[in-house]
């Protein structure tokens, strides 16, 4: 795996050292509450892992899917629920998790599914947020990083299914594409 990655982007450690942060703005601002952390699958999983651990307050986990990317690296611009049941989000205080801001037409949906769902209130918190324009009219709460308009893998975040697990965040190799 690590042979396909052309440059590593972010390391472990740094973001490790930026959840830390993140995580402390966080406990500052919803720190009173009981929050219920809801991920976005698969991306979201492992930089919600880590940020979780950081939070030592009572709170409770759910996940959904949705899909956008259909296994290329260009978002096709619909997003479709998976789930056949989503998470009870009536009156709840959310912390919305996804591994990456790209046009923000996933954390856009998502959010307002569950504003009409009933929350009470919507944080958004992202690994890595794209400085680019964007398709919907979304900004994330809290990001750990800004970043150009590349697609990246590793930390949660795949190509064509692989490379999740990646502990950094890194750039594959232009021949990884064409096999
Ligand atoms: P958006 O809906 O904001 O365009 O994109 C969000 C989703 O697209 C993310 O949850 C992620 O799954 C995927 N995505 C966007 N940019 C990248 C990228 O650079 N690398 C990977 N692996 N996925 C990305
Ligand atoms: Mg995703």
């Amino acid at each position: 795996m690590d042979a396909d990655i052309e440059k590593v982007l972010i390391d472990e450690e740094v973001i490790l050292r930026r959840l830390d942060v993140m995580a402390e703005r966080i406990l500052e601002e919803l720190g009173n509450e009981e929050i219920l952390v809801v991920g976005i699958l698969t991306g979201a999983l492992v930089f919600m892992a880590d940020l979780l651990r950081r939070l030592p307050v009572p709170l409770q986990i759910e996940t959904l899917s949705v899909a956008s990317y259909h296994g290329g690296t260009e978002s096709s611009g619909v997003v479709k629920f998976l789930d056949a049941k989503l998470p009870e989000v009536e009156g709840r205080n959310i912390l919305l998790c996804d591994d990456i801001l790209d046009t923000g037409r996933t954390l856009k949906a998502v959010r307002t599914k569950l504003m009409e769902m009933g929350a009470a209130r919507v944080k958004t918190a992202v690994l890595l947020s794209k400085d680019k324009d964007r398709a919907e009219d979304v900004e994330a709460d809290y990001y750990a990083f800004g970043m150009g308009d590349e697609f990246v893998v590793g930390y949660g975040l795949d190509y064509q299914g692989r490379y999740r697990n990646l502990p950094y965040v890194g750039v594959l190799k232009e021949e990884v594409y064409s096999r």
